[in-house]
């Protein structure tokens, strides 16, 4: 499989915060991760990289927990090391049940906050500490907290890309894998609820639930760029195709899917679907375990932009793409980056963690996707053709 460069985005177009300021932050944050070049090194130097980050990790009794989005290289060898690759929360969770003391996190900074929250006696390094996410930037605390202060008679549930003061100040935490049955079960119990920071998951959570939400403005800058117009055409050229969608995409993207799912689910369903060509609406690193995972099938990407654009299907996070074996090394070597949160911070998050961990132990629903549709059933529900 080939992967693309990263694609450029023209600033202006990154429209997803709330406030101008938080506006300005994911501007300046992506200019920065725009202007990062990542230098070519040869295969024996890669080889020779990756044997000193194995002996790293052991020397230091240290494990390496990846992203789906982060560089094939790097899922290869945390695979390989004895680490995962996984979502956010998987990542948080094995890095907790794992002897190791150190973790190191190939991802985005409010994994590592994750993970250091749930596990705050281990040393928790980022492979860059600067990687971030439009989410995460789009959604400063304080203004999220005076945004929850104006409706004091809300529950406040926030998606995991978000800080640890903002998972703080939340009621819940939620992933994109149990986020819908969560708010269901709020809504029936009659609790109206505010919603932050991805107004496209938002909206498809409230529109299957019906539950009342006000949501905060944010969006992925990854996920927000898949186009309707494009994936139609798709559709057409490859009409056997499934389509695969993760609900941070628009409405009209989301509104084509046979499967909307959070990124396991992605690959839970392309393991059970039949057709051999499927188009995937989320970040294409996600092709290295799906393809792995159905190395007969064909994985296109959705395309990012209309007909006329020369650049169609670059889809890749430019914060997840400052995670290198370079630094990987580098971190390993000096113990840099390492994440801190104040502890009052760290336990009032961690009481809106726990609580979605805890539903999910009482409903028997299972966050983790097997890959087996029928037994993923309670993953599914409420999940397929929009
Ligand atoms: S792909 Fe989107 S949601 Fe994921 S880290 Fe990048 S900006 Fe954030």
């Amino acid at each position: 499989m080939g992967y693309q460069a990263r694609k450029s985005i023209d600033n202006n177009d990154l429209k997803s915060s709330a406030s101008s300021s938080s506006k300005w932050k994911i501007s300046d944050a992506f200019a920065k991760a725009e202007a990062e070049i990542v230098l070519e090194i040869s295969d024996e130097e890669k080889s020779a990289l990756i044997s000193k980050i194995e002996q790293l990790l052991k020397k230091h009794d240290a494990t390496l927990i990846a992203h789906y989005y982060t560089d094939p290289e790097i899922q290869a060898l945390a695979e390989k090391s004895g680490g995962c690759v996984a979502d956010s929360l998987e990542m948080a969770r094995f890095g907790r049940d794992t002897s190791s003391q150190t973790l190191v996190v190939a991802g985005v900074r409010f994994m590592g906050e994750t993970a250091k929250i749930l596990s705050p006696h281990k040393k928790v390094l980022m492979v860059d500490i600067n990687a971030t996410c439009s989410l995460d930037l789009g959604c400063p605390s304080d203004d999220f907290s005076n945004f929850c202060d104006q409706y004091p008679d809300r529950t406040v549930v926030v998606y995991a890309n978000t800080s640890a003061k903002v998972k703080a100040r939340a009621d819940w935490v939620v992933t994109s894998s149990i986020g819908l049955e969560i708010v269901k079960y709020l809504h029936e119990k009659g609790e109206k609820i505010i919603w932050g920071p991805d107004r496209h998951l938002g909206r498809y959570i409230a529109k299957e639930t019906g539950a009342d939400m006000v949501l905060w403005q944010g969006d992925c800058i990854v996920h927000d760029e898949f186009k309707a117009s494009g994936l139609a055409l798709y559709r057409e050229k490859y009409p056997n195709a499934k389509v695969l969608v993760h609900p941070e995409s628009p409405e009209r993207v989301v509104k084509q899917a046979d499967i909307i799912g959070s990124t396991s689910q992605l690959i839970a369903a392309a393991k059970k679907l039949t057709t051999k060509q499927l188009i995937v609406a989320t970040d294409q690193g996600i092709f290295y375990k799906m393809q792995q995972a159905v190395p007969e099938k064909e994985l296109l990407i959705a395309p990012t932009a209309g007909n006329s654009a020369t650049c169609k299907s670059c889809a890749m996070c430019p914060w997840m793409g400052m995670n290198t074996l370079t630094k990987l090394s580098s971190v390993l070597e000096h113990g840099e980056n390492e994440i801190f949160i104040e502890e009052n911070i760290r336990q009032e998050a961690k009481k809106s963690l726990d609580r979605m961990l805890a539903f999910a132990d009482n409903t028997k629903i299972n966050i983790r996707a097997s890959g087996d549709l029928s037994q993923d059933h309670t993953l599914f529900a409420n999940i397929g053709p929009a």
